[in-house]
């Protein structure tokens, strides 16, 4: 599927709407969730066109790769999350429930998260 140049982060990318920047790199750049799931949700997305983990993991250059891996690490860092603990979680597709097209991974913390996912039908 072709990427949505039209889609919510892209515009944030493009300064075209606003966003609470914790963060920023190269290739990468880290904001808190509008509607917060724990009282840290921030998410890191990547610069670049990418619009999951499927076409970033086979397209994305390793500079790339790189930075934005370490961007979500620095950030949870900054977050003060590291040793309390926290989740990095990144949906795909219609199963995964991923509701805007342009990848980012969620950054959960600050309170004890439970775990991992809830029990569903098989
Ligand atoms: P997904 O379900 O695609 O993994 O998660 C999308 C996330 O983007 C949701 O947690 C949602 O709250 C967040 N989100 C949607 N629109 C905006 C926006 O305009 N600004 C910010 N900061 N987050 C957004």
């Amino acid at each position: 599927m072709a990427y949505d140049d039209d889609n919510i982060f892209a515009k944030i990318l493009r300064d075209e709407i606003p966003c609470d920047k914790v963060h920023e790199t190269e290739h990468a750049l880290a904001f808190r969730d509008i509607n917060p799931q724990t009282p840290v949700h921030v998410l890191v997305i990547p610069r670049g066109r990418y619009e999951s983990m499927d076409d970033f993991s086979t397209g994305a250059s390793d500079a790339e790769i790189a930075d934005f891996i370490r961007a979500v690490g620095e950030v949870a860092r900054m977050m003060g999350v590291v040793d309390d603990g926290y989740r990095i979680l990144a949906n795909h597709g219609r199963d995964g429930h991923q509701e805007v097209p342009h990848l980012h991974i969620h950054i959960f913390g600050g309170k004890n998260l439970g775990r991992m996912i809830k029990p569903v039908d098989k």
